[in-house]
């Protein structure tokens, strides 16, 4: 269940940040999800929706948009920066699926197209953030 904690993280940190912004109401969040995060994203769409319901006015308008964003790695070895498309382009569908459940496993299904070296570290793609906020002022 840590879509709702996650959830939670966001609804608070977006709501602190608005506020000391002076934003007297919050009109949109949007979140980036990176493709190796593991998250339900209905359930998470589901938790904000009803964290968001026991703020108040302050958030009762608030927009939510969640864009996912491709993985991207780099190679320890010779500097080669490569993104999930091209790992995924080399995989069939079941291996794709394994990949977005579990993160860890990317590695022993790619390697640096460049070099073929195995070490290499994800950059971009996992994890999640709170890419904008946007509220009212008046
Ligand atoms: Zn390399």
């Amino acid at each position: 269940m840590h879509e709702w904690s996650l959830a939670e993280a966001v609804v608070e940190t977006a709501i602190d940040f608005a506020k000391k912004k002076q934003l007297t109401k919050l009109t949109k969040i949007k979140i980036r999800v990176g493709e190796l995060q593991q998250i339900e994203e209905d359930i998470f769409r589901y938790a904000l929706s009803e964290i968001l319901k026991l703020k108040g006015d302050f958030v009762k308008d608030t927009e939510i948009e969640i864009e996912e964003e491709e993985v991207v790695l780099k190679c320890r070895i010779c500097g080669h920066v490569w993104t999930g498309k091209e790992i995924f382009n080399i995989l069939g569908e079941d291996d794709k699926e394994a990949i977005h459940f579990l993160p860890e496993v990317a590695h022993t299904y790619t390697k640096c197209p460049s070099c073929g070296s195995t070490d290499f570290e994800i950059i971009k793609g996992r994890g999640l953030y709170i890419d904008s906020i946007t509220g009212d002022k008046s």
